[in-house]
């Protein structure tokens, strides 16, 4: 089946007592049974809850993996993987990360005694002279936050899988419908469903997939014991939103490649980051493990001070000013005071992420007047 039969069918069937075809809410904390342990499967919602398993069930299939896995947020999803870890144990991961994920990671479970390297992954034998004894796992995000650089999936997995250890890779930026790290041979991926998956800045939601039925236990044990479980109704709102996952991507990508080009030749711009440009330095990598470039970018002014920055910040129409991505609607963002304030400015400087770097992600509104937006703002 075809990634956009299986985003609308995957995973759910009619509702078995009226045939409803969405699958219903089961707003419940428990299940009545017919004697002690004579259940139906459901015995008390944090561990199980239908509305949720349906969209575990479709996440599995449209990620090509065995099991899928809902948390309350990408960061619980994120947490669950990191609690596999033991004291002492080490993780690689790079070096241009989602925020939050380096706050939890660096302020939550260093002192548990996991030790994490932030390396640049764009030239993947790199991660061999981090690799150690003691390194358990290696996370990995690509199209990178915010920065858009392009790590080559298949070829961390290949030295991973070499040596044993574990790999997770973030898909929140491409989403399935670009990327399915998977089919290159990675263990876990992950999203945070509040964005693409979602796509319409209505929930919080993360999840993981996998296929490795042992490792689905242990994660399956920690996300009942830790308890990081969504509700129905989120769970509801992001299988809704999966069903239109491919026609929102297909806008995504169109509306992207027209404003990363508008910016490009715009004279007030000094460099975009992008990944569809055929001199981008990851382009033959994105080439091979994405089927599109998405819509998000980033860009800096020529003109590169606070003032400025901030000014086309704060003028932009149909742009709203706001952390978070992958909805319909376009939004634009300061990295260094919103979505990665939590990086320490001089980590973020090392990394190449400036005080004037802007972020967008392009929403699927009518590119013209995204464009003409983008136009008035920088002037
Ligand atoms: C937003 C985001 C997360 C965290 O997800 P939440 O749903 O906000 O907890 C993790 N990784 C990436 C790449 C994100 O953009």
């Amino acid at each position: 089946m075809k990634l956009a039969t299986k985003l609308i069918h995957a995973g759910v069937e009619p509702d078995p007592t009226t045939g409803a075809i969405m699958t219903p809410i089961y707003q419940t904390s428990t299940y009545v049974q017919a004697g002690p342990g004579d259940n139906k499967g459901y015995e008390y919602a944090r561990s199980q809850n239908p509305t949720r398993k349906a969209l575990e069930d479709a996440l599995a299939i449209i990620e090509n993996g065995k099991y899928g896995l809902c948390f309350s947020s990408g960061v619980a999803a994120t947490d669950a993987v990191i609690k596999l870890l033991q004291p002492g144990d080490e993780v690689i991961a790079g070096n241009d990360l989602y925020g939050g994920t380096y706050r939890l990671f660096t302020k939550v479970f260093e002192k548990f005694g996991i030790k994490f390297h932030f390396i640049d992954m764009q030239e993947p034998e790199n991660i061999k002279t981090f690799i150690n004894k003691n390194t358990k796992l290696i996370w990995v995000e690509t199209p990178t936050n915010p920065l858009i650089n392009i790590i080559d999936i298949a070829a961390v997995a290949a030295i991973a899988k070499q040596q044993g250890i574990l790999t997770c890779v973030d898909n929140t930026f491409a989403s399935p419908y670009l990327q399915n790290p998977l089919d290159f041979g990675i263990d876990i991926v992950l999203h945070s469903a509040t964005k693409y998956l979602g796509g319409h800045s209505d929930v919080i939601h993360g999840c993981i997939v996998l296929n490795d039925a042992d490792l689905r236990e242990k994660l399956y044990f920690i996300q009942k014991s830790c308890g990081a479980v969504p509700g129905p109704q989120d769970c509801f709102l992001v299988l809704r939103g999966l069903k239109t996952l491919h026609v929102r991507l297909e806008r995504h990508c169109s509306n992207g490649e027209k404003i990363a080009n508008f910016l490009r030749s715009h004279p007030k711009v000094a460099k975009v980051y992008w990944c569809g440009f055929t001199d981008h330095p990851g382009y033959a990598v994105a080439k091979k493990q994405m089927r599109g470039f998405g819509g998000m970018m980033s860009f800096e002014l020529k003109n590169q001070s606070m003032e400025e920055t901030k000014r086309v910040l704060s003028s932009t129409k149909v742009f709203s000013l706001a952390e978070s991505l992958g909805g319909v609607e376009s939004l634009i963002n300061h990295p260094a005071t919103m979505t990665h304030a939590s990086i320490p400015r001089e980590e973020r400087i090392k990394n190449g992420l400036s005080d004037s770097l802007i972020r967008l992600s392009v929403g699927i509104e009518d590119v013209d007047d995204l464009i003409e937006d983008l136009k008035q703002a920088i002037g």
